[in-house]
């Protein structure tokens, strides 16, 4: 079998500095002067690595909070209530998500009727 010469050193398997004259061994063929295939073409790793970057978080079914500036602010003032309790608060969110999704904005009835649970007490 017939090796190609190494042609980072040409096969001498050593290198010379320019600079000082004096040989290293050659990086590409570690000195055997042949071409090995590792050297014909440096992989890229950092390219060729799966993108861990272009993997997207996983998109809920449905919105889960509100989207609009009053749904978001009346869910601040119910998560924020001192009266109402952790599943009761829950529900009402899923209550404006729900009014957005239907009305597409929170309508002021539903505003007044949230915050009167939210600050009842
Ligand atoms: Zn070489």
């Amino acid at each position: 079998m017939e090796f190609e010469t190494c042609r980072m050193c040409g096969g001498d398997g050593r290198i010379g500095n320019a600079l000082g004259g004096s040989s290293a061994t050659c990086p590409s063929c570690h000195g055997s002067g042949r071409r090995a295939d590792a050297a014909y073409g440096f992989h890229d790793v950092t390219k060729t690595k799966p993108s861990h970057h272009r993997a997207a978080v996983a998109a809920p079914a449905g919105p889960r909070t509100p989207v609009t500036s009053e749904g978001v602010q009346l869910a601040q003032e119910v998560t924020g209530s001192a009266v109402l309790a952790a599943d009761a608060k829950t529900r009402l969110i899923a209550e404006i998500v729900n009014h957005e999704s239907t009305h597409g904005r929170c309508t002021k009835t539903f505003i007044k009727k949230v915050r009167k649970q939210a600050r009842a007490g």
